[in-house]
């Protein structure tokens, strides 16, 4: 794969934007939107996304943030108005724009499986790093270094292996961190559903960074346009791969172009 300025591969995609009945963007936000933080609290979006997003929108494009965050945490951290609609959770959360909000119950044996999650960590003094999440558990390892990461990574990963035995749950690693949770929903749930309620003819693209954004790109095989953003390339089942965060900000900038809007 190519970089942006080496391969239009998405001209095409961006000549049909014109003349689509719908335009939806799919956008991941930690990575994708906002360079990372050591302070994941403090992660804003590059100052170019906000007003992009908001002319993008202005001309017409529904725009939608899918995330592994909570989508009211997202909606405040992304200062991106008016409240576009959040999928939060990795799938398990929507937040609609008009305000509504959907999510699965948890069974009672998840809700067990991870409160135990939860103590094995705090057993373990890791409690600053832990975040509880409504279908999962995660630890970050944010601002260590790289061998350091590996070894909380690989130390979690053994406390918790009993529990997947015991209990219907998943593992899974994304960049910063090990996540425990309830299977089934994930970042191409998202995308499959935002597909069977649009028409089938609209134009549809997903940009993501993270391993948890291959679901999404895998969902939206051959139905839309699949973007990797990231400063370095790795193996992805994304059609093109942009570097943050000038290639970013030309490729909303054409978007924005090509759905009729001045730059
Ligand atoms: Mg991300």
């Amino acid at each position: 794969m190519k970089t942006l300025d080496c391969q239009l591969a998405y001209t095409p995609f961006l000549g049909r934007l014109a003349s689509a009945p719908d335009r939806i963007l799919l956008l991941d936000y930690d990575g994708t939107l906002a360079p990372f933080h050591i302070d994941r609290d403090r992660a804003v979006p590059y100052p170019e996304v906000r007003p992009l997003l908001a002319r993008i929108r202005a001309e017409g494009t529904r725009v939608i943030l899918i995330s592994g965050r909570p989508p009211y945490d997202l909606a405040a951290l992304s200062g991106i108005e008016p409240r576009p609609e959040i999928w939060g959770s990795h799938g398990f959360e929507r937040l609609k724009a008009d305000g509504s909000y959907e999510s699965d119950v948890l069974s009672r044996q998840h809700q067990t499986g991870l409160a135990l999650a939860v103590k094995l960590l705090e057993s373990e003094g890791m409690e600053p790093r832990v975040e509880v999440k409504p279908a999962g558990v995660a630890i970050h390892v944010r601002g260590l270094s790289r061998s350091d990461a590996e070894e909380v990574i690989e130390k979690v990963r053994r406390l918790w292996f009993p529990l997947l035995s015991e209990f219907p749950l998943t593992l899974f690693e994304f960049d910063g961190g090990l996540e425990i949770r309830v299977p089934g929903r994930d970042k191409g749930f998202a995308v499959r559903t935002i597909l069977a309620e649009s028409l089938p003819e609209a134009a549809i693209a997903y940009l993501g960074d993270d391993r948890t954004d291959e679901d999404a790109f895998r969902a939206l095989s051959g139905k839309g346009l699949t973007v990797l953003v990231r400063p370095e390339y790795r193996p992805t089942a994304a059609e093109v791969w942009l570097r943050p965060p000038q290639e970013l900000i030309r490729f909303l900038e054409e978007w924005l172009h090509a759905s009729g809007g001045e730059l």
